[in-house]
């Protein structure tokens, strides 16, 4: 545990858009894309019936990334940290995405919602050969929905603030969603799928005041890209700057 413990400072919510820059198909299970029925619907929002980026999608595809970078991802496909295989008590995917023992890391700090659109979604189906391995033939063709390059959702992640090295590994979560732009989201990744950017990122500060007082928090800013976000120490600076001003109350 470090020196500071888990006393809950408060939230920085972090607001945007996430535009899809090719086609997106988010099914709703890998099973059903390897049975290959004609059909590989996108998964939807039951209660808007509209095609949705679900958070978990994003927050595992984030944390994955993460962890092939830190080559700690494990060889059953688990997420690393899921089967209390992770011993390293100040491990940054851990504390961030969560673990099977948070004892020692304290709440799993990242809540990523699901990324909605604001209107219609007409989808689009694609046609993809698919390749018998073992045959090198071709099969019949698969048809897979997709949600269209162009589609604009809005994300939301609140990321939860305990300690002063939880403000540390900020940064860290903004390069994990950079690495998923140069990555992709959802499935068939290697045939151009799924390429998106994330964009107006605006960030807000939330203290334990600002909930104490029903105040909005404090936007630091709206930031164009996450390149230029990584790029932007002055906007990290004054998040930290708002707990070390609040850090006592
Ligand atoms: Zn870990």
């Amino acid at each position: 545990m470090s020196e500071d413990g888990f006393r809950f400072k408060g939230n920085l919510v972090i607001t945007g858009k996430i535009e899809c820059l090719t086609g997106l198909h988010i099914g709703s299970s890998k099973a059903e894309l390897e049975i290959g029925g004609l059909d590989n619907p996108v998964i939807l929002d039951p209660q808007r019936k509209a095609p949705v980026i679900p958070g978990s999608s994003l927050k595992g595809k984030i944390r994955s990334l993460l962890e092939m970078r830190e080559q700690k991802y494990t060889s059953s496909g688990k997420p690393h940290g899921h089967e209390k295989d992770c011993s390293d008590k100040d491990c940054r995917i851990c504390t961030i995405f969560g673990s099977s023992d948070d004892v020692e890391r304290g709440p799993t700090r990242l809540i990523v919602r699901d990324a909605i659109h604001k209107g219609r979604i007409e989808t689009e189906v694609k046609a993809e050969n698919v390749i018998n391995r073992l045959t090198g033939k071709a099969e019949s063709p698969r048809f897979f929905e997709r949600v269209p390059a162009g589609t604009i959702f809005d994300f939301e992640m609140v990321y939860q603030i305990y300690n002063t090295a939880d403000l540390e590994h900020l940064p860290y979560l903004f390069e994990g969603m950079h690495l998923l732009e140069d990555s992709y989201l959802g499935g068939s990744g290697s045939r151009g799928y799924g390429k998106i950017e994330f964009k107006e990122i605006t960030l807000t500060v939330k203290t334990v005041e600002d909930y104490k007082n029903g105040s909005l928090g404090r936007t630091i800013e709206t930031i164009a890209s996450l390149q230029q976000l990584l790029r932007e120490t002055e906007a990290l600076k004054e998040i930290r700057q708002v707990f070390d001003e609040g850090g006592n109350s």
